[in-house]
């Protein structure tokens, strides 16, 4: 593979930690765990959208876009990225937020990242309604803005496009060259997917350096087969932009839907667990909408004996973590509890 072909901007600290979970392997009676720290990449309190902004926001720069556009949720982790990475490079981000979590109050509507989006400079053009069509409504706002002369661009939610799933084939690669380094073999990678560009970054990269390491994701938002389909679709495109020939083993594709419980945003008893676990035993902050059901999604497993004792186990820590302030009263409901 050949990254440096695509135009590419800094925006975060890499390569990231590759270290043990010496604690969490123990109270678990192992397998030996490993975590990545991508919510370690410096950009205005860090996360995966670091990577997929590096590639697409130097497209916006090459095709002379003044403007950026995208959309999340109310707490989207990816807003606020984009946000970040655009005001270093000295453009402007409008945004649409969807209401897609309604059970939470003030804080979830204000705090966490909705606060640092407008620290930022961003601009909070609209908040929808649930199940609202969030890429025609980028549409809609592009036309409005070039109508009035801007050349926006659009980021899909996410980030999750072949261009932003660059960003995680260079993790696949930075992966592999720090287990070289630290002499460490690894059975398993495991992490939270979402809007899909992680999982079918890490695959591309993975499967292209036929490094025989599998990719568990653990869903947060849709069903196994859904997930699969939408990872494996990005995942080809991502290799038919990078130039690879033939046609990805569909198996290389496995999602685990089986911990996102009531929903999108709705933290779970294991969710809790896991944001515990791992701010106790590592000191390490998850998040509530992603790390956190990812993680759970892990322990889930380990407790089942999914894994052998002696299998190395990276987790990916794709941040998050300013969505805690988000879920104040549950966090501290859950606190009190104990
Ligand atoms: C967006 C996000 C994910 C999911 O990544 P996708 O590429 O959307 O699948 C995982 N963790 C965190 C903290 C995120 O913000």
């Amino acid at each position: 593979m050949h990254l440096a072909r695509f135009p590419r901007v800094s925006l975060g600290h890499f390569p990231t930690p590759l270290e043990p979970l010496l604690n969490l392997s123990r109270f678990l009676g192992g397998p030996n765990l490993y975590i990545k720290r991508d919510d370690c990449t410096g950009l205005a309190t860090g996360g995966n959208k670091t990577r997929k902004l590096e590639f697409l926001l130097a497209d916006a720069l090459q095709q002379g876009a003044d403007i950026v556009i995208t959309q999340g949720a109310t707490q989207s982790n990816h807003v606020r990225q984009t946000i970040a990475g655009a005001a270093k490079l000295g453009l402007k981000t409008q945004v649409l937020l969807e209401k897609r979590v309604s059970d939470f109050g003030d804080d979830y509507q204000r705090s966490g990242n909705v606060l640092l989006d407008n620290l930022l400079g961003g601009v909070i053009v609209d908040h929808l309604p649930a199940g609202t069509d969030m890429q025609q409504a980028m549409e809609h706002l592009a036309e409005t803005l070039r109508a009035k002369g801007h050349k926006p661009y659009v980021i899909p939610g996410g980030g999750s496009n072949a261009i932003g799933a660059l960003g995680y084939v260079a993790c696949a690669e930075e992966l592999l060259y720090q287990s070289t380094q630290q002499q460490l073999r690894i059975d398993h990678v495991v992490h939270a997917t979402g809007s899909t560009g992680t999982q079918a970054g890490l695959v591309a990269g993975l499967t292209a350096s036929n490094s025989g390491i599998p990719v568990l994701g653990i869903s947060v938002r849709a069903a196994k087969e859904k997930q699969e389909e939408n990872v494996y679709a990005l995942a080809q495109r991502t290799r038919e932009l990078l130039g690879i020939h033939g046609e990805l083993s569909r198996a290389t594709v496995v999602a685990n839907s089986g911990y996102v419980g009531a929903g999108y945003g709705l933290p779970t008893e294991g969710t809790l667990e896991a944001l515990t676990l791992l701010a106790q035993l590592e000191g390490i902050l998850l998040d509530p909408v992603y790390t956190g059901k990812g993680m759970a999604g892990l322990i889930g497993l380990i407790r089942q004996g999914h894994f052998r004792k002696d299998d190395n186990i990276v987790f990916i820590h794709t941040g998050g973590s300013a969505g805690l302030f988000g879920y104040r009263e549950l966090l501290q409901q859950q606190a009190k509890h104990e």
